[in-house]
């Protein structure tokens, strides 16, 4: 199996020389962290990819959780040792304050390690990620007892946590859920309902599970109005400080696909009448609240990808320098020796595409984060905060789109090798195709960003990413080197704004429908341009590195970067005019199609 599955280098080259993450510390909040303490800790991830999780990517495939009892059982001698190195390293509250056990650290930097612990093995991964997520809700809209109840235990990797939404009949349409929460004059509320498809929902690694979990008020408002978020611990803890049975019961989990180490589980409350459950914030807000965790896990989902693409890319590459194929299309001679494949132009170009998706989408995992370590020492705040926002959606969903087909190019290049399991290319296919489901469909994300996002706040949003991207132009026009890519990119923002004015003036005048029937598309386009804007950086910091004499070996990263832009801009980049002639169509096709037109 190949032994490498991300590049440290390339996380020194983005967060030192593309983006002067150390730059930070002019904040007081950040000013204990300097270049050698970010390395280190970035340091401490790769060993701990490499020596706890990376060991057991492919057996936890081959042996996935299994259920019996009411218990899921995971891979105790993988899980245990890894969450309690989660807990004691600090790394599942890492860029919290001081004062709760936080390091204050950037989310630059805790973004970067957890690609790596994802690259390595993104089921172990997810656990101690989804803790996070949920520690963190209750840390932002909590009561004091309930952070006092909780936090530590999860923050140590005790407890685990999760996201408790899907229900059988509910999935992309939370509004309508049907779980119900009925107040008691004891100050909890008795939960009943069922949830489905809850990631790490059960497991006999943790202690206990804390469900942040919505949930509607019985006989309260339909529709959004009329959730609330919950906290509903697997056991509750009693006046002597005792666990005790919360009726919370896992009645099983589902045979995926991929991603196979960490189990999705069936959960029913309140058989018994007897599941207490917690308001978390404000009655009636649970959407708006959960949404904080969801936007967290979105960034996840999208590192998650890139992380995958990695492992594959890496394992692509290795294969294709040491597999011989052939001879190139002048060599005639068949004496000669055959080549490696690596020498095959449309090998290469398959490589290219898998390190471009994945290195212009980590630059842009790495941008989001920045945006929100400015949030976070309100700096700019609230245009930091439109900024992430409105580019979650691109994180989200390109990775996780392109990482189908990078993932796939990473199998081709193995040739039939790479559908059998010798290989772990076919498990990174697998473990990826989850990626555009969860965490809002692509659907959803399409929807997001045409239907709210580009029209939020009367296009404020829109016109901060353009005069960001607008930003990196004026910059990259000192380097004639980058003409061409300069060139294309400012073409592709003045169509993003054209088109997307056409848009939204169409909007006036179609059905709502119609306007968000390609949305899909239009993401699509909106991330083609994105990733274009971080390839022009990382050309620019290579450019830059280059004209300062490197050694031989940093002379070829730098090379391999502007010559993956060049792919990028002139195989990728291209690709959105094509959509803006669809997204500009009057031709409503996908709005007309009728069922019964289906018919065979
Ligand atoms: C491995 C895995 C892990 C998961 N982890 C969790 C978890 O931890 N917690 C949790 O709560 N859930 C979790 N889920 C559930 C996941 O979030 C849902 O599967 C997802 O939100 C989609 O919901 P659904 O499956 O009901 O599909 P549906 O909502 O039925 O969607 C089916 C299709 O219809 C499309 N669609 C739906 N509505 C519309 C619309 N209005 N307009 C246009 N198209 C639409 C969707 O885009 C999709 O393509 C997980 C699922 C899996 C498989």
């Amino acid at each position: 199996m190949a032994e490498k599955f991300a590049s440290r280098r390339n996380i020194d080259f983005l967060i030192s020389e593309v983006f002067d993450v150390v730059s930070l510390n002019r904040f007081p909040y950040f000013k204990d962290h300097d270049e050698e303490t970010f390395k280190m800790i970035l340091d401490t991830a790769m060993k701990i990819s490499a020596d706890m999780m990376f060991p057991y990517f492919k057996e936890m495939d081959v042996n996935p959780p299994y259920w019996e009892n009411g218990k899921v059982h995971v891979c105790k001698k993988a899980m245990v040792p890894f969450l309690k190195e989660m807990g004691e390293g600090g790394w599942i509250q890492a860029e919290k304050p001081y004062h709760i056990g936080g390091q204050q650290l950037p989310l630059a930097i805790k973004d970067l390690a957890y690609f790596l612990f994802g690259a390595a093995n993104y089921s172990m991964h997810v656990y101690q990620m989804l803790t996070a997520g949920a520690a963190n809700l209750i840390y932002q809209f909590g009561t004091q007892e309930m952070k006092d109840l909780y936090l530590e235990k999860m923050y140590s990797g005790k407890w685990q946590g999760t996201m408790a939404l899907t229900e059988p009949d509910v999935g992309s349409s939370l509004g309508d859920l049907t779980t119900t929460a009925q107040p008691t004059d004891q100050g909890y509320y008795l939960i009943k309902g069922q949830k489905i498809f809850i990631s790490a929902g059960n497991s006999d690694a943790a202690d206990n599970v804390i469900h942040l979990m919505i949930a509607r008020l019985k006989n309260g408002q339909v529709g959004v109005p009329g959730i609330s978020l919950f906290v509903v611990p697997e056991n509750r803890i009693n006046e002597n400080d005792e666990l005790e049975y919360n009726d919370v019961q896992c009645g099983g989990i589902e045979h995926k696909l991929g991603y196979k180490g960490s189990p999705i589980v069936q959960l029913t409350m309140g058989e018994e009448n007897n599941c207490r459950g917690w308001l978390v914030g404000e009655q009636g807000k649970g959407l708006a609240q959960m949404f904080k965790m969801m936007n967290e896990e979105r960034v996840n989902v999208g590192i998650g990808a890139i992380s995958k693409i990695s492992g594959a890319y890496y394992a692509a590459l290795e294969y294709a320098l040491q597999r011989k194929q052939g001879r190139k299309p002048d060599q005639k001679d068949p004496a000669m020796p055959m080549v490696d494949l690596i020498e095959h132009a449309d090998i290469k170009r398959m490589l290219l595409f898998q390190k471009a998706v994945m290195e212009g989408s980590l630059a842009l995992a790495t941008q989001i984060s920045l945006y929100q370590d400015l949030v976070t020492v309100e700096e700019n705040a609230e245009e930091n905060e439109m900024l992430a926002d409105f580019l979650i959606p691109v994180l989200k969903t390109y990775p996780s789109e392109m990482g189908i087909l990078a993932t796939s190019a990473a199998i081709q290049i193995h040739g039939g090798y790479g559908f059998c399991g010798d290989f772990p290319v076919e498990q990174y296919y697998r473990d990826i195709r989850i990626d555009p489901i969860h965490e809002g469909t692509t659907g959803i994300q399409g929807q997001d960003i045409l239907g709210r996002k580009v029209s939020l706040k009367k296009g404020k949003a829109f016109e901060l990413y353009v005069n960001e991207v607008e930003k990196t132009i004026a910059q990259a026009k000192a380097y004639p080197e980058l003409g061409k890519q300069t060139d294309s990119l400012q073409v592709a923002v003045q169509l993003m704004k054209d088109l997307t004015a056409e848009l939204i003036a169409k909007k006036a005048r179609i059905t709502n429908e119609a306007f968000l029937a390609d949305a899909v598309l239009y993401l699509e386009f909106m991330s083609q341009i994105a990733i274009a804007w971080q390839w022009l950086k990382l050309m620019i910091a290579s450019v830059r590195a280059l004209k300062s004499e490197p050694s031989d070996q940093d002379k070829a990263f730098y090379q391999g970067k502007i010559f993956t832009g060049r792919y990028f801009f002139d195989y990728e980049l291209i690709k959105i005019h094509s959509l803006a002639i669809r997204l500009r169509s009057d031709d409503k096709v996908t709005v007309e199609m009728t069922r019964e037109y289906f018919a065979d």
